[in-house]
C-alpha cells in the first residue's frame, strides 16, 4: 500500500519571512491529518528557517535542487551534505524547468538522483513530455528515456527510496491539466518501465505523483486514478487554503 504523497514546490518564491508564515498556517490547518505525506520544498533560502517552524509537525522538507558532488569548488551550487544538515529529506530532480532554462541532462539528473540517495535523501525525479512531443505522439518514447536515464545503474533498493513526478510539460503552470485518464496512462507506463528495469515489487513501491496544474478544484478525479498517488504541486502550493484542499482531497 503506498501512502499517498502532496509535495509543494515552492520554485522561486517566497522570502525567509513569507516561507515561515505559509508553513506556520500549514502546520496548523493540516495538525490532524494522517495516512499522508505532506512535503514542502521551499528555496534554498528558507530551508533552516522552515525547518525550524516545522518542529512537532509531520509536515517533511525537501529542497528543489542538489549538485551530485560532497563538496568543491562549484559556486552557486548546494551539496547533498548542506541539503541534509538543513534538515531536508527530499530532494526534486529534474523539473522540466531546471531541464529546459539550465540545460539539465539524463546524464546529470542520473548523477544527482545517485548523490541523493548515497545521503539518505529521497530523489522526487522529474519526467514530463512537451506539447509537441505528445502531439506527435512521441510521449512514452520521451518518458522511457527520462526513466531510463534516471535510474541507470540504481540497484533496486535504491529505486525503492525514489518518487517519480509525472509533469507534462504543457500542463505546468499552464491551468491545462491531463485528463486523470491522460494522466493515468503514462503513470501505468511508468510503473511498467520500472518494472522491467527492476521488479513488479518494486515499481509497486514507488509512489508516481502527477503535477501539473493540480488545484483544490481537480485533484481528487487526480487522485482517486489506481496509478496516481499523489501531486507535486506548483502554484497552488503557495498559498495555505489551495494547498490544504489539496492534501485533504488526497486522504483516502
Ligand atoms: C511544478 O512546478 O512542479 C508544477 C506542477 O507547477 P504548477 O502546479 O504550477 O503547474
Amino acid at each position: 500500500m503506498r501512502i499517498p504523497i502532496i509535495a509543494g514546490n515552492w520554485k522561486m518564491y517566497k522570502t525567509e519571512e513569507e516561507a515561515t508564515q505559509l508553513v506556520s498556517d500549514l502546520k496548523e490547518r493540516l495538525k490532524d491529518l494522517t495516512g499522508i505525506k505532506v512535503i514542502v520544498c521551499p528555496p534554498f533560502t528558507a530551508l533552516s528557517s522552515v525547518k525550524k517552524s516545522l518542529q512537532n509537525s509531520s509536515i517533511l522538507l525537501g529542497a528543489q535542487n542538489i549538485h551530485w558532488e560532497e563538496k568543491g569548488a562549484y559556486t552557486g551550487e548546494i551539496s547533498p551534505v548542506m541539503l541534509l544538515t538543513s534538515g531536508c529529506k527530499y530532494v526534486i530532480i529534474g523539473h522540466s524547468e531546471r531541464r529546459s532554462y539550465f540545460y539539465e541532462t539524463d546524464k546529470s539528473v542520473n548523477l544527482k538522483i545517485k548523490s541523493a540517495l548515497q545521503f539518505d535523501l529521497s530523489p522526487i525525479i522529474c519526467v514530463g513530455e512537451k506539447l509537441e512531443e505528445r502531439e506527435t505522439n512521441k510521449t512514452e518514447e520521451v518518458i522511457k528515456i527520462q526513466i531510463q536515464g534516471a535510474y541507470k545503474d540504481l540497484t533496486a533498493q535504491q529505486a525503492e527510496k525514489t518518487i517519480v513526478a509525472y509533469e507534462p510539460v504543457w500542463a505546468i503552470g499552464t491551468g491545462k491539466t491531463a485528463t486523470p485518464q491522460q494522466a493515468n496512462e503514462v503513470h501505468n507506463f511508468i510503473r511498467k518501465l520500472i518494472s522491467a528495469g527492476f521488479t513488479r515489487e518494486t515499481a509497486e513501491r514507488i509512489n508516481i505523483l502527477y503535477g501539473g496544474s493540480v488545484k483544490p478544484e481537480n485533484s481528487r478525479e487526480l487522485l482517486e486514478m489506481s496509478d496516481i498517488d499523489g501531486a507535486l504541486v506548483g502554484g497552488a502550493s503557495l498559498d495555505a487554503e489551495s494547498f490544504e484542499g489539496i492534501v485533504r482531497s488526497a486522504v483516502k
